[in-house]
């Protein structure tokens, strides 16, 4: 079985389940206080090469719904992609955790919001109007939910957007380490020089077991976070594990180089099924995912030799107008991950190839 249906399908990379099984022994202060931990937020102070607070989850969710309450008031408006995990995936959590703020889903292709889509929604709220949600936030994923990246430019003109109209801008960087390496960016770059205040740095879709950051890059932002996670029941007793996750999944750029095979895995995947008949894929692969929509001959092939991928939304609004799925054809996810191997993928290539 070649299962590409997410980055999650795998366990943890032998550097991280080592550093935990090391972090196991002896005794260390609970609920974050341990030197782990400690090791975990200089290292991304590095990473980010900024002053950061830092506050480890074991899930993506928890981060961003947490992330979004420290950026709106109940009463606050988020803008996001439609189709973005916040809206989507998570179950309410962002609505639950602010107290009830608003997400209003813009459209876009490619999975896409742009600064002038933003500009336009916040006009629809105005300030001070007490009927009306007040703009307080935007969400933008990178890599987003459609495998392709945003610009630096793209979320510079979202950052000026927001900075001007007074909102938080949030980054769910689920698949951080697959968009910096992609962008051949510094995470500073990608980040609070381009606007962002606060990230959810993803970890586990990467090499780690469970274990997210929420890095703020403005100490007033991330005042009272600490509250929200312990009373979530995001914060874990035994920290140290989660410490000992981030601190060795950053040690000598195993996060990079996770995440540079993984997207070498992707584009290996997009060029073999370039050359299969009846395949295409509607948005551009820049990271680690790879949306094809193929023939269901060949889907069944496919499924028929164990390969698992992900049924993805057919009618999705992220797709470019003209493109529908015809009814003997399929609309498959495959994600590559830092265990996927060569071999691999040129089999599925090898399959699809009818
Ligand atoms: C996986 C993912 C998350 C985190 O999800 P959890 O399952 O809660 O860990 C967040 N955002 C995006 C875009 C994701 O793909």
């Amino acid at each position: 079985m070649i299962n590409l249906a997410s980055d999650n399908v795998v366990g943890a990379s032998k550097q991280v389940l080592d550093a935990l099984i090391a972090a196991n022994s002896g005794a260390e202060a609970a609920y974050g206080s341990d030197h782990y931990t400690a090791e975990a937020e200089a290292m991304l102070a590095d990473v980010f090469e900024h002053d950061v607070k830092v506050f480890l989850l074991a899930t993506g969710t928890g981060a961003n719904a947490l992330a979004l309450a420290a950026l709106s008031p109940p009463w606050g408006a988020i803008f996001c992609h439609e189709e973005s995990h916040v809206a989507d995936d998570e179950c309410g959590a962002p609505e639950m955790f602010t107290d009830g703020a608003k997400l209003i889903g813009l459209p876009g292709v490619n999975g896409k919001i742009t600064a002038d889509r933003l500009e336009t929604a916040i006009g629809r709220y105005p300030k001070g109007v007490v009927k009306a949600v007040q703009p307080a936030a935007v969400s933008i994923s990178q890599v987003t939910e459609s495998g392709t990246l945003y610009s630096l430019e793209e979320i510079a003109r979202i950052g000026e957007v927001a900075r001007r109209h007074e909102l938080g801008v949030h980054l769910d960087g689920a698949r951080f380490a697959n968009a910096v390496t992609a962008l051949q960016c510094s995470p500073a770059e990608m980040t609070w020089k381009a606007g962002v205040d606060v990230v959810s740095f993803g970890a586990t879709k990467n090499g780690c077991l469970a274990c997210e950051a929420v890095v703020f890059f403005d100490p007033a932002r991330a005042e009272h976070f600490g509250f929200r996670r312990k009373r979530s029941g995001h914060t874990v007793s035994k920290g140290r594990l989660l410490g000992a996750q981030m601190s060795a999944y950053l040690r000598n750029n195993h996060w990079l180089d996770n995440a540079r095979h993984a997207n070498a895995m992707a584009a290996r995947l997009v060029q073999g099924l370039s050359g299969s008949t009846g395949v295409r894929l509607p948005w551009p692969s820049q990271a680690n995912e790879v949306f094809a929509i193929m023939p269901k001959a060949t889907a069944k092939i496919l499924a028929d030799a164990g390969v698992r991928a992900a049924p993805w939304y057919e009618l999705s609004v992220s797709l470019p107008p003209h493109e529908k799925i015809g009814s003997d054809e399929v609309f498959w996810r495959f994600v590559t991950s830092f265990e996927t191997k060569a071999e691999q993928i040129d089999e599925v290539i090898a399959l699809a190839k009818v």
